[in-house]
């Protein structure tokens, strides 16, 4: 027997509705290029955002068609993140730190129609712009800029959509929007999120044992909104009715903290290399900052040391880890402590804290090594996999990687873990052949092979080395040709012509051979284990 409640679909629209209707007054608060602060209410959002969408719809936008943003975390991103969707478009958050090949590429593979860009970062649409064919550029008058000939100023067209606008009835499964994840090897791969994915996300991150946003929460997302979907928090300041600062272009420390005191943010989320930089200034200064005194953060993209635990604990800052992944919408885990654990050792209680956590509701997962299904036991090793609601059970017309998904319909995440009785998954090591620096992807492979394109170079092997900033940095282990003798300076140099400048190995280990595996491959997990423990420095 079916149960006999309404065929209500999950959508992002009913969020927006409610939240315009129950919480006029909210504010949200974003940092501008100047640092001043810009201020509107979710009233006014609303009715932006209503506009919006009316415009795109008048500027030709079908249902699924894709519109692109380039922008910092403030007000006309969060607009976009709304309008797009709710209108029946698909918001496409483009990832500004990569390649201009790379964003090209990723734009042109997911036919992008139409560009919502900061002005602040139009020097980035220029990089691009021979490259792209977007039929209409959008910019958002940040700075005062003059906006460049043949592009439009996006509050002229903010103003063209009619206010009474009325929002299109929505299928649960229709895309919402999409992120690509460079996160793979190859060409970068597209994810495209349901608004249902979206919808049942949302209420996981709302849980009070996931992140417990509520609406008396102060949120500042200072993870990138183009990063897979800003974790989700932006949607949940929807549900919640949360208060929203968003940092705009600045993200140093001063800044955020300053932000974080004139506005009593209670809620922060941010990559590792945020907080290092941040802890730096609070121990520099404790009392320099009226912090509120219920101040907790999100953290993760990159695995939160337990010595950065210990350090906001410190301050009073309670940070809790979460892991996640782009194609996962993105979170999976989260690392709260159970109930009878405040009995461990503080030590092992700082442990616990420092894992990637607990499964979330909804997300299940397995670990395969080539035993098989490994046990729950803390020591077995193998790879994560996983699978719920808001997984991708697919790249977006991409063949290449869809070797992640086993037969079975699991997603085989790359990242190797154990998972101990209580539950608690601790990642290793990676499968994939990448480096996470300061939370954006560096492909070991591609730099490799570019090493191995100069003349004085017979063999090399990119790995990540820990990297208190950065969390990791890539390091080149290379062995000399025949009579050459390179210098890193020299390779450096090489590499600096095809690559973005935080791209490249800061560090070159000349070495005789490089061990391998059975089947001839580069054994990393040897390379590793000799140079990840050395001191490489700043
Ligand atoms: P992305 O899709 O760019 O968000 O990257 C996802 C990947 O980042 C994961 O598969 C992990 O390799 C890594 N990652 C994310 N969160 C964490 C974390 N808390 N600890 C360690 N690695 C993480």
């Amino acid at each position: 027997m079916d149960g006999t409640m309404m065929d209500f679909p999950l959508t992002l629209t009913p969020m927006l509705e409610r939240a315009g209707k129950l919480f006029p007054d909210v504010e949200i608060v974003t940092r501008l290029p100047d640092k001043s602060l810009h201020r509107h209410t979710f009233a006014e959002f609303h009715q932006r955002t209503r506009r919006l969408a009316a415009a795109l719809e008048g500027a030709g936008l079908k249902r699924g068609e894709r519109v692109a943003t380039i922008m910092w975390n403030g007000y006309a991103h969060l607009e976009a993140y709304f309008a797009v969707p709710c209108s029946g478009g698909v918001l496409h958050t483009l990832n500004f730190r990569l390649h201009e090949n790379d964003i090209a590429f990723i734009a042109n593979h997911a036919e992008d129609r139409f560009l919502i860009v900061d002005d602040v970062l139009l020097p980035i649409f220029e990089r691009i712009k021979d490259k792209v064919k977007f039929e209409r550029v959008f910019v958002v008058p940040l700075s005062g800029a003059p906006i460049p000939e043949g592009l439009e100023n996006y509050e002229d067209f903010l103003a063209t959509g009619r206010a009474d606008y009325a929002f299109p009835e929505l299928k649960e499964n229709e895309a919402s929007g999409m992120c690509y994840t460079s996160g793979t090897t190859g060409r970068p791969k597209g994810v495209a999120y349901s608004h249902r994915a979206m919808v049942l996300h949302t209420f996981c991150v709302g849980l009070a044992d996931t992140v417990g946003l509520t609406q008396r929460d102060v949120l500042m997302p200072v993870v990138p909104m183009f990063h897979a979907n800003a974790w989700g928090l932006a949607h949940a300041a929807m549900m919640m009715g949360s208060k929203l600062a968003f940092p705009g272009p600045h993200m140093d420390a001063e800044n955020i903290l300053g932000l974080c005191e004139s506005e009593q943010v209670t809620l922060a989320a941010g990559v590792p290399t945020i907080w290092i930089g941040i802890l730096q200034a609070l121990e520099a200064d404790s009392g320099r900052w009226k912090l509120h005194p219920d101040l907790r953060s999100v953290v993760g993209g990159s695995a939160l040391p337990e010595g950065m635990i210990r350090g906001f604990d410190r301050h009073g800052i309670t940070t809790i880890h979460a892991w996640g992944m782009t194609e996962m919408t993105p979170i999976g885990t989260i690392s709260r402590l159970k109930r009878g654990m405040e009995a461990l050792s503080e030590d092992e209680r700082y442990q616990a804290r420092a894992k990637q956590g607990l499964a979330v509701p909804f997300v299940e997962m397995r670990v395969i090594n080539d035993e098989g299904e490994a046990p729950w036991d803390g020591e077995s090793m193998g790879e994560l996999q996983v699978r719920g609601p808001w997984i991708a059970s697919s790249y977006y017309n991409s063949e290449e990687g869809s070797d992640k998904w086993s037969a079975d319909g699991w997603f085989g995440t790359g990242d190797v873990v154990t998972i101990d009785k209580e539950g608690y998954v601790k990642i290793t090591d990676r499968t994939k052949d990448l480096i996470k620096s300061g939370g954006e992807w560096i492909s070991s492979v591609d730099l490799e092979n570019a090493l191995m394109g100069h003349a004085g170079v017979r063999e090399a092997a990119v790995i990540a080395v820990p990297h208190e900033k950065w969390t990791e940095r890539p390091l080149a282990v290379v062995v000399a040709a025949e009579g050459a003798a390179p210098s890193a300076a020299e390779l450096k140099e090489y590499l600096s012509q095809s690559f973005a400048k935080w791209w490249l190995p800061d560090n070159y280990e000349f070495v005789d051979e490089i061990p391998r595996t059975s089947t001839g491959k580069f054994l990393k997990t040897a390379l590793r284990e000799k140079f990840a423990t050395r001191d490489w420095g700043a």
